[in-house]
């Protein structure tokens, strides 16, 4: 039977795990990366048509702009297209009530021209807090599928297995044109570069400074990066701040319009999406 690679990515706390246990059930196992102490969790999910998912729970992460091993290793599995774990499809699991938060990292994913879905979770907490979500507009806006789950009721899960299953029809469209971050830096890159991802090049760029050389596809090893290189350590700051700002412009723009707080009911959420 045909297996594919499925990489379950998102923010510490978002169900990541809840999720995992629910597609993967007992087929599950845990290791460590190789050389360093972070948790690998692994596990098979079986789909419709004979198809195998290999289920990657990685490491929570609120941003690709790396700190921390735990994040790093999230950016190399999403650079290297010819490792084992590379995902043939990306789903973002996020919470309904950090939506805001959790959608800078779909942007980022995205970006990279990765098959992605994104998972609403903890759906069940809609109602209370009576959000409302218009799906098939976020759908269209964001380029992608989102399936509204609920990983502790187990609602939602043959949504995104079938999301899973289709994932050659989903669109890989960029949401955000990162040469906003710095568009005579990206027109140089652009130039030097005509055939490459402009965003996974600067995140191949931004990762060396803060970890050094790390396993990527060929395409994007030949990078003379001392042309490109990022002056200080301040200008890398500056320019990551720069993009998050864009991203959340985009962010923002895109809730206004799909979510929907009865403030009435839910001062408290309220604040947290402003
Ligand atoms: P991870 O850090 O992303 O792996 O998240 P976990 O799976 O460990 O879940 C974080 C917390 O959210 C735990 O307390 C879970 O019980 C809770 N949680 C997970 N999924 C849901 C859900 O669908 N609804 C609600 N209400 N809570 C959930
Ligand atoms: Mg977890």
């Amino acid at each position: 039977s045909r297996s594919i690679n499925v990489s379950l990515i998102g923010n510490p706390n978002t169900g990541k795990t809840s999720l995992f246990n629910r597609l993967t059930g007992l087929n599950q196992k845990v290791g460590n990366y190789p050389g360093i102490t972070v948790e690998k969790k692994e596990g098979v999910c079986k789909l419709d048509r004979g198809l195998k998912a290999h289920i990657l729970d990685l490491p929570g992460t609120y941003s690709l702009n790396t700190s921390s091993l735990d994040e790093s290793v999230v950016v190399e599995t999403l650079l290297n297209r010819n490792s084992r774990d590379f995902p043939d499809v990306a789903v973002v699991v996020s919470d309904i009530e950090n939506i805001k938060r959790n959608l800078l990292l779909f942007t980022q994913i995205k970006d990279l021209e990765i098959p992605t879905i994104l998972a609403i979770n903890m759906a069940d907490r809609m109602q209370r807090k009576a959000i409302t979500l218009d799906i098939e507009l976020m759908e269209a806006e964001l380029n992608t599928k989102v399936v509204l789950v609920s990983a502790r009721k187990n609602q939602g899960i043959n949504d995104l297995k079938d999301a899973i299953t289709q994932y050659k029809t989903l669109n890989t469209q960029p949401c955000v044109n990162a040469s906003v971050i710095d568009p005579e830096y990206f027109a140089r890159l652009k130039k030097a570069y005509p055939h490459q991802l402009l965003y996974k090049l600067w995140l191949v760029i931004t990762q060396d400074v803060n970890f050094g050389k790390v396993e990527r596809d060929r395409d994007y090893e030949k990078l003379k990066t001392s042309s490109f290189d990022i002056k200080s350590e301040e200008d890398l700051k500056r320019l990551q701040h720069k993009e998050t700002v864009v991203r959340y412009q985009f962010i923002n723009g895109l809730l206004k319009k799909v979510l929907h707080v009865d403030t009435s009911h839910a001062k408290d959420l309220r604040s947290k999406l402003d």
